[in-house]
């Protein structure tokens, strides 16, 4: 049974994230949607909330689930007797901050591996920082996020 952690603060779970969790389950056996609580980078929804939508948005995909986790990364996957851990790469600018979470996460625990995967191309320009901002400005977020993300969002603008 091979596990993969696909972790980040999916605040909110978007289309790119998505993309990668399909492309992850046809590869391994099961994919854990890992949703950091992460409240130094004050979130605009919370942690069960987010772990909620991303839950909404993965259903149909049977390999695939939402957790929600607090301390260190490589601490979880141990927990959950995954093998590897799995990260977004849009472009070349995320490849630096990645690498150095790579590295540390090895330095900390050197049997967790990390793997990189790119999302289709049309999506390696969304980030939940510019849904919630086209959100925030009364744009229409629904071309960039799950159905259950469109909902969410609706009550949260101004
Ligand atoms: P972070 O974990 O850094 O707070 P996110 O929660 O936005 O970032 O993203 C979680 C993971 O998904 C990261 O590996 C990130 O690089 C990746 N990711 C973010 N946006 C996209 C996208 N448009 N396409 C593919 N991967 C993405």
């Amino acid at each position: 049974m091979r596990t993969v952690i696909y972790p980040g603060s999916f605040d909110p779970f978007h289309n790119g994230h998505l993309d990668v969790v399909h492309r992850a389950s046809r590869i391994f056996d099961r994919v854990v949607v890992a949703v950091a609580r992460n409240e130094s980078k004050q979130p605009l929804f919370s942690v069960d909330e987010r772990t909620r939508l991303v839950r909404e948005s993965i259903r149909g995909i049977s390999n695939v689930e939402a957790d929600a986790f607090e301390g260190l990364l490589v601490d979880y996957v141990v927990r959950r007797q995954a093998c590897a851990v799995l990260r977004g790469l849009r472009a070349v600018s995320d490849f630096e901050f990645e690498f150095q979470l790579a590295l540390m996460n090895r330095r900390l625990n050197e049997q967790v591996e990390t793997l990189f995967m790119t999302p289709k191309d049309t999506y390696t320009f969304l980030s939940s920082r510019m849904v919630k901002e086209i959100s925030r400005l009364g744009g229409d977020v629904a071309p960039f996020v799950p159905p259950a993300v469109v909902a969410a969002l609706k009550p949260r603008r101004p």
